[in-house]
């Protein structure tokens, strides 16, 4: 028996329609739903019900949820009829008016993409062309997409909502789909619409993307959590019942009004407790949750502003009643109030040990914070006060904030670069640090000083050589991390190195800084950055001993430049990476010792070993049995759902297997080697300087085969510690790509003024 999701029909919707739709609203409903049906009328979903019946849901979602203004209902009633049906854009325009009209207009542009999920280029072969191509197509699309979506939220963030509950209507039916298309579907809504939803503050919608999605891509952990916690549901209520009557009891002892609840647990959001605070069930079950809703006593007769700011002081008030009855627990104290997170959320946390010894989380605060805490950037369509221009302003005010955060984004043609930049800026996890005024800047995970300085002010980051944290010097390429207290010293004169570009060296985080840094270098003029980026590709090249004579006209055909020159200012502008460049150079240098497998076999890595003749995307192992060693001639054994056994050919169980046909020809490839290269580092001494070479090493997992230190460091002169020392090394590397990324890394390490690949037998 499958699980249908009961349907709404009209009459369900034009009874949850918010009051203050006026009759003629009520009417235009009505209309929008009578065209909707009529352009769907031949067409059923996946689930066999005719079309319409998603229309209506994903209009009731918006109404239940939001109370959307009559335009967006409408809206969503019509929102696939442009794609789907020969209905148009001026059609709409012409019975509904250029509100709805737009908002179909917007809806059905986002739509009009393939609707491909975005692939795991990582995870594919790249041995196969074609299907890297294929694969590498789909990403482009889905990350247009993604660049679309986002860009008309800045424009009118309504599109999103309908774009929101479209795709959580389609999640709730995902069942009547192929399995394949569920997980790509369940993919794009984590990796998509779930970070949407929680940037524009829909705790409603993001938690219920997240577990739906959630069910789809681990159905086991789904079921096994969700029959956990209903076999706890009956205890674990009457013990929330009976905190919320203390809670409450306490409250009114201090004469505040509040509304006390108890707070429901997702199942993802167990999930992920489990996973990221190492906890079992129980533990993450164990931390009871109340939340207390607070509004001031004469509340009707404040102006709004009087309401937020006596009501944020009664949340404050109320902390402390909460932590003179229980006592809190250091450290987990969250003041939200003061500095609200990224997407408004307000509130404080904190928790106790409540009566029977065991923590209790509790959240404060008033109706308007909940609101938001809830429906995010919809909810002054929820929150209604007398006079609202507060909320309008602040509407104005958020959708300026996201649109300065994407400022960087207009300069951006790629898709690709464009998708990275915004998981990267919008969606990724922020961290807080401090300027020395005190100012906190919230910047994405993993930013540097650099990124830092380029948020401060574009000049800062031109002219910043060197920083300070917590009153220490940090390198350039430091991670900083949330509390973080920043200080930037800057040169008068000058501007941004080209090194912060390159990828390898972890100079810079964010899209922001590579912008702004790209946009200087392309102001200067050609024949600069010519120069500029012969000198780095050079001493790159010298570094891993190439000549770059050598290579250039291959450099140049390969990256389609007309000319060296081009190349070269290409590179000096920051518009090519030296790390690509090394890139392709290494695989190249792979492919040519690769010829050996034969042609149409694909290869699986096992070990330091790779196998050929394992057919591509099944899954190969060695048998337990026999434990087959190179070069011990080799077999596989087809079995069924379990991919590919490798065995010894003479292997008992081999030899017994009576269906010959499932047994494949197998042999063992190339050993994945690694291949040893004297280096040689001349430095000016200092302590440390050898430790924090091996480190740069060690961090890269590389084997250090050799080291040996000359001049001051070994000479036992320590008085002389600023002579020059030379220190040879030999690392152990699998390929060019990782050479040069280790010893550009040793380049920028203080004091270091020159490292490069020792040829043998050349001197
Ligand atoms: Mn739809």
């Amino acid at each position: 028996m499958k699980y249908k999701e009961p349907y709404v029909t009209l009459e369900d919707l034009l009874k949850i329609l918010p009051a203050e739709y006026t009759p003629q609203d009520r009417d235009l409903v009505v209309r929008a739903y009578r065209v909707a049906a009529e352009a769907h009328k031949t067409q059923t979903r996946k689930s066999g019900e005719p079309y319409i019946t998603h229309c209506v849901a994903v209009a009731s979602i918006l109404v239940e949820e939001f109370r959307v203004p009559v335009e967006v209902t409408a809206a969503a009633l019509l929102h696939d009829t442009v794609e789907d049906t020969p209905l148009t854009t001026e059609d709409i325009e012409r019975d509904f008016g250029p509100r709805v009209a737009g908002l179909v207009h917007a809806v059905t542009k986002l739509d009009s993409l393939p609707r491909v999920s975005r692939s795991l280029a990582a995870s594919e072969s790249l041995a196969d062309d074609e299907a890297s191509r294929v694969i590498m197509r789909k990403k482009t699309l889905s990350n247009e997409n993604l660049r679309k979506i986002i860009m008309s939220i800045v424009e009118d963030p309504s599109v999103a909502l309908i774009k929101l509950a479209d795709r959580l209507h389609n999640m709730r039916t995902l069942q009547s789909m192929r399995p394949d298309k569920q997980r790509r579907i369940a993919t794009e809504t984590m990796d998509i619409f779930v970070p949407l939803a929680n940037r524009l503050g829909l705790w409603q919608i993001k938690w219920q993307l997240e577990d739906l999605s959630f069910r789809y891509l681990e159905p086991e952990k789904y079921k096994w959590i969700a029959a956990k916690l209903e076999a706890n549901r009956e205890k674990r209520e009457r013990e929330i019942r009976e905190i919320v009557i203390q809670v409450k009891t306490l409250m009114d002892r201090n004469n505040v009004i509040a509304d006390v609840s108890g707070r429901p647990k997702h199942i993802y959001s167990i999930y992920r407790k489990m996973v990221e605070k190492q906890k079992s069930f129980e533990e993450v079950l164990d931390i009871r949750a109340v939340r207390i809703i607070v509004e001031p006593q004469n509340a009707q007769n404040m102006t709004p502003a009087e309401r937020d700011v006596a009501g944020k002081q009664l949340c404050y008030t109320v902390l402390g009643i909460v932590h003179s009855n229980w006592r809190p627990i250091p450290g987990e104290f969250d003041d939200y109030i003061a500095n609200p997170k990224d997407n408004d959320y307000q509130s404080l946390h904190t928790a106790v040990i409540y009566n029977d010894g065991k923590p209790l989380e509790v959240q404060i605060r008033t109706p308007k914070m909940h609101e938001q805490a809830e429906y995010g950037i919809a909810a002054h369509w929820r929150y209604k006060e007398k006079i609202d221009h507060d909320h309008d302003r602040y509407l104005v005010e958020r959708l300026n904030r996201m649109r300065s955060m994407l400022d960087w984004s207009k300069d951006i043609e790629d898709p690709d670069e464009f998708a990275e930049g915004v998981k990267k800026e919008v969606f990724s996890k922020r961290i807080y640090v401090m300027t020395p005024k005190g100012d906190i800047i919230d910047l994405p995970e993993g930013a540097t000083p650099i990124d830092f300085a380029y948020y401060i002010h574009t000049d800062i980051g031109h002219r910043c050589r060197g920083a300070r944290v917590n009153h220490k010097n940090v390198p350039l390429n430091y991670t900083l991390h949330n509390g973080d207290l920043v200080e930037i010293l800057t040169i008068r004169q000058g501007g941004p190195s080209r090194d912060w570009l390159v990828k390898d060296l972890g100079m810079i985080k964010t899209t922001r800084a590579r912008v702004k840094i790209q946009q200087y270098f392309k102001k200067q003029n050609a024949v600069n950055n010519s120069a500029e980026g012969r000198k780095m590709l050079e001493s790159n090249f010298r570094r891993i001993g190439l000549k770059l004579e050598d290579e250039i006209e291959n450099l140049i055909k390969a990256f389609r430049y007309q000319n060296a020159n081009q190349l070269y200012a290409a590179i000096g502008a920051g518009d090519l990476d030296i790390s690509r460049v090394l890139q392709y150079l290494s695989e190249r240098d792979r492919k040519e010792q690769n010829r050996l497998p034969p042609a149409r076999r694909h290869s699986t890595t096992f070990g330091d070993f790779q196998i050929n003749g394992l057919p591509a995307n099944v899954p190969g192992s060695l048998a337990r049995c026999c434990n087959p060693i190179p070069p011990e001639a080799i077999i596989g054994l087809v079995s069924q759902g379990r991919g590919v056994r490798i065995h010894r050919q003479d292997c008992p169980n081999i030899l017994r297997v009576a269906d010959r046909g499932r047994l494949i020809k197998l042999d063992w490839g190339q050993r994945r080697e690694s291949y040893p290269v004297p280096v040689l580092i001349k430095a000016y001494d200092r302590p440390n300087l050898v430790q924090e070479i091996v480190s740069v090493i060690s961090n890269e997992n590389i084997n250090l085969g050799s080291l040996k230190a000359d001049g001051p460091q070994t000479s036992g002169k320590r008085g002389y510690a600023t002579g020059l020392a030379s220190i040879q090394i030999t690392l152990e590397v699998p390929d060019l790509e990782t050479l040069a990324r280790v010893l550009g890394q040793i380049s920028k390490i203080q004091n270091v003024i020159d490292v490069y690949r020792v040829r043998e037998r050349t001197n």
